[in-house]
Formats: structure tokens, C-alpha cells, sequence
């Protein structure tokens, strides 16, 4: 089949995300009927230097879309079912920290480097000559293309899309349209205004800042073996250092040849909502240093071994009640950016392209389907994602005061001051349940949307 006897789905940002949406839908493309295009601003892709935490949950989802095995040598531990640390919790902010609890779970966390999960994907997308990928979808990948406008083909407002990129590249036309264009989102911008009550939405255009700086930076291992000799940190699975208003979460990736440090702040005096200055930015180690001033030695030596950490202005989304409408749908960050106490951000975006990849690939979705049938899809991917999105979102907020020891309970605490252990353990055991989901499986919710494709009212 040609690209014209195709339903053509124009996939716009090749994050995490949106890479997992291209290599999904040419997975469940069994009837060989897609031709994807993915167009990505930037020129040349590469991920931030950093690990990030993939979860069994989303392990099943990369081995239903047949990057599991290419992923598993990059992954900190083969993975298994066993009872694992997701991480051992220590009383941080004290000069002698000390042992909390291990929250566990079954299967641990699964940590990568972000650089070698990117590649990964960018292997298994179905281009021509891919030698590690079936091909079922015709898939262009367009860098230097950024999205600036959509329209509608034709005046009725029904039929394809044409998106209209800068500089003067061509625009290109498609039958649905998916936005995994991250936080700063621009198909958020341009599709919350064609909503039919817009101004419901004011809110939910620019995300917001949560008070939070978060400082990271990955440590060599040789580094941190020669500052510190036996640090924990180059055997553990996973650390979270916990303070007053502060926690530094450590664990190993790139087969532990790098230890990966995020360390979150809460500074906000003024309860404001914007950032001032850029959201990304090198800082010093001294500035670092300054911020975990009197923590645990074990904290300030990993510090010492980054030479040139960075600082975050963590910003989040407001809930939207809407990802799509029509041919539009919106993914990843671009639909609902949280904050990274669960570090399942990226996860839920995967499982928003698991969904939709399984809903457009469905049988009865016809090769040109018209505005009312992608409408449908729309439909059951706002029914199925949303929920699960905002309770995602939630569940990390609540995570982040337990982090943060700034739960009830540990209201008259300050930084530094001796909390009785139980009341910490109590904390972590919280904390533990929030990371339940990772071991349960998206699965479940792709059988209930195809149900609902396939007859609505027999499921809900
Ligand atoms: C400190 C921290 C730790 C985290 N840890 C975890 C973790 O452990 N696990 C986890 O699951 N999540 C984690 N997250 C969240 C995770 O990083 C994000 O949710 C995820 O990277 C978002 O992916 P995305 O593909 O939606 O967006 P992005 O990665 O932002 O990709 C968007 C892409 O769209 C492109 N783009 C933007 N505008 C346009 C345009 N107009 N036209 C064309 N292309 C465009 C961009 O160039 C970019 O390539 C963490 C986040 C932070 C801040």
C-alpha cells in the first residue's frame, strides 16, 4: 500500500514519548495500514545526561511492543518478580544520617541511563533498513521540523489535518494528529483554544512552578570511590536521603558505571507559581554544597564528585478534563506533566501511547477514517487516560510531602531536628504504597478500551 491508501498519523515530538507511540502503533499495525510521520524540533535528538526509573509496569508495556529484550542489558538488574529495594530511606539532613526503612516492591525499579533508553527506541522505530524491527507502518522522521499551526484541509472542519511548520518547510497533511511535544507543549496552545468553552482552560496553558528546585548530576564511580572509599551508594540498588524539605534520591545506571543524583529542594517563600529565570541551568558545586549545607556526609560526598551539576525549576500542569477532541489527541508532558517524587512522568506518557496505539490499530478503525470514527477513539482515550493521568499526578504530590518529611505529623519539625524513627517509618511505609501501580499492569486497562471501541456500553 502506498503512503496515499494509508491512515496517515503525524506523531509531533520524538521524546521518550512520542518515540513509544511510533514503535507501538507499527507493532500492533498488523494489517499494514499506517503511515507514520514523526516531526521533532530539534536537529539532532539527545537526552540530558541522567538515569531515570522504568518500572515492571513499564517493562510489560516495551515487551508488548518488542523493545524488552534490546532493553534489558542497559537496565541496573536483570529483571524478575523477586521482592526488591525500590529505595533504602535514610534520615538525611542530620550530620549522621541514619537507616529508615527499605520500600520495596516486586521486580525493584529498573534504572537506565536516559541516553540509552533514547537509543534504544530510535533503534526499534520501523524506518527503512531497521534491523531490529518488523515493519508493518511506513515511518518518516522529520527533524528540524517544529510545529507552529494546524488547519483543516478542507472548509467543512471534518476532514485530514495540515500542519504548518517554520522556516518555510512544507506543510503536510495527516488523518490524526498527536501532540508528545512535552511540557512547554505547542499543540497544547494551539488546541485548547478550539475547544468549545476556552476560557475553561485559562489555567491550563502555562505549566505551573511547584516551589521546587531539583540539582543533579551522575557521579563516576571511580570518582566517588576514591572520595569516599565503600560509599553506600556504589553497592546500594537505590537511596532516598530524607530531610525537612529536601531529599536526594541516588541509584546506579549505565551498569553502574555512573550513580545518577536528583536532589529536590522546596524553596518558595513568596508561594509563587512562576519561575524567573530559565528553567534548566549549570549551577557551581559550591551552590550545591550550600543547599545540603549540615546534611549526611554520605549526601555532601557525592556532591563533591559532581563538577558540574545542573538545577531544575520543577513545573507541573493543571488537570485538564480534555487530551483530545476531533483528530487532535495530546500525550506525555504535553497532556499531563507532573512532578518526578514517583518518577512515573515518562511512564504514564508511555501508557497514553500504549492506548492510543492499540486504538488505531484496532480493526474496525477503516484506512481513511472520518472526523466522527477518530472522535470515538478520542473519546475512550479521554475516558481511559484521564483518570488514570490525574490520579498519577496526585499520588506524586502526595509523594512529595512524604519525601519532603512535610506530611501530617511532622508539622513541627525543622531541618536538621531528630524525628523519632517510628514516626519516619511510618512516613516511608506511605511512601511505599504509592509505588503499588508498578507492579501492576496497563494491559488491563488496553482490554477495557479496545471493549469500549468495540462495544461502549458492555464495560462502562
Ligand atoms: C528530575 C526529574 C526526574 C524524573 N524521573 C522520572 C522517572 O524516573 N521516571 C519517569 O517515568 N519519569 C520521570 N520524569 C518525568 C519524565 O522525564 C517526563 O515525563 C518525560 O521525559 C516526558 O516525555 P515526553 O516525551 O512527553 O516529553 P519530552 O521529553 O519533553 O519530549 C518532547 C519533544 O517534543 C519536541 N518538541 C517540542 N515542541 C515541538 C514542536 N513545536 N514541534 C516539534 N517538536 C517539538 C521537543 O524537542 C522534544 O524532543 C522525571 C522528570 C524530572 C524533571
Amino acid at each position: 500500500m502506498s503512503q496515499q491508501e494509508r491512515t496517515r498519523v503525524a506523531i509531533v515530538g520524538a521524546g521518550i514519548v512520542g518515540l513509544t507511540l511510533a514503535i507501538a502503533l507499527n507493532a500492533f499495525d498488523k494489517e499494514r495500514k499506517l503511515a507514520i510521520d514523526i516531526y521533532e524540533n530539534a536537529s539532532e535528538l539527545a537526552e540530558i545526561g541522567a538515569g531515570i526509573n522504568v518500572w515492571p509496569r513499564t517493562l510489560a508495556i516495551f515487551k508488548q511492543i518488542g523493545v524488552e529484550d534490546a532493553l534489558i542489558p542497559l537496565l541496573d538488574h536483570v529483571p524478575d518478580l523477586e521482592p526488591r529495594i525500590i529505595f533504602g530511606i535514610r534520615k538525611g539532613d542530620e550530620k549522621n544520617g541514619y537507616q529508615v526503612y527499605d520500600t520495596m516492591n516486586n521486580g525493584g525499579a529498573l534504572r537506565v541511563h536516559r541516553a540509552h533508553l533514547q537509543n534504544t527506541l530510535i533503534e526499534h522505530l520501523p524506518l527503512p533498513g531497521s534491523k531490529v524491527t518488523e515493519i508493518n507502518s511506513i515511518c518518516g522522521f522529520h527533524l528540524g521540523h517544529n510545529l507552529i499551526d494546524y488547519s483543516h484541509h478542507s472548509s467543512s472542519g471534518q476532514g485530514p489535518l495540515t500542519l504548518h511548520f517554520s522556516g518555510g518547510k512544507p506543510s503536510r497533511t495527516c488523518d490524526i494528529l498527536v501532540g508528545a511535544d512535552g511540557i512547554k507543549s505547542t499543540l497544547r496552545h494551539l488546541f485548547l483554544p478550539r475547544l468549545p468553552n476556552p476560557e475553561k482552560y485559562l489555567n491550563c496553558y502555562e505549566p505551573k512552578w511547584k516551589g521546587l528546585l531539583a540539582y543533579r548530576g551522575l557521579v563516576p564511580k571511580e570518582k566517588l570511590e576514591a572520595v569516599s572509599p565503600g560509599h553506600r551508594a556504589l553497592t546500594h540498588p537505590g537511596l532516598m536521603y530524607s530531610g525537612k524539605s529536601a531529599y536526594a534520591v541516588v541509584y546506579p545506571v549505565s551498569n553502574g558505571k555512573f550513580i545518577n543524583v536528583v536532589a529536590i529542594v522546596h524553596d518558595n517563600p513568596t508561594n509563587s507559581t512562576v519561575w524567573p529565570g530559565p528553567w534548566r541551568m549549570d549551577v557551581t558545586q559550591s551552590e550545591f554544597f550550600e543547599v545540603y549545607k549540615g546534611w549526611d556526609e554520605e549526601v555532601l560526598d557525592l556532591i563533591r564528585c559532581i563538577d558540574k551539576p545542573t538545577k531544575w525549576a520543577l513545573h507541573a500542569l493543571d488537570h485538564l478534563d480534555v487530551y483530545a477532541k476531533g483528530r487532535v489527541f495530546l500525550m506525555g508532558d504535553a497532556a499531563h506533566a507532573m512532578l518526578p517524587h514517583l518518577g512515573a512522568g515518562a511512564h504514564v506518557g508511555m501508557e497514553d501511547a500504549y492506548i492510543l496505539a492499540s486504538l488505531i490499530t484496532h480493526s474496525s478503525t477503516p484506512i481513511w477514517p472520518s472526523t466522527q470514527h477518530v472522535s470515538e477513539i478520542a473519546n475512550i482515550y479521554n475516558t481511559m487516560r484521564i483518570p488514570r493521568a490525574v490520579s498519577m499526578s496526585n499520588s506524586t504530590d502526595e509523594a512529595g510531602y512524604l519525601c519532603n518529611l512535610e506530611n501530617p505529623g511532622l508539622e513541627e519539625f525543622k531541618v536538621g531536628d531528630h524525628i523519632p524513627k517510628e514516626l519516619l517509618v511510618q512516613t516511608a511505609r506511605t511512601m511505599e504504597k504509592k509505588w503499588a501501580w508498578t507492579t501492576t499492569y496497563a494491559d488491563e486497562d488496553r482490554i477495557k478500551a479496545i471493549s469500549l471501541l468495540e462495544g461502549p456500553r458492555a464495560v462502562l
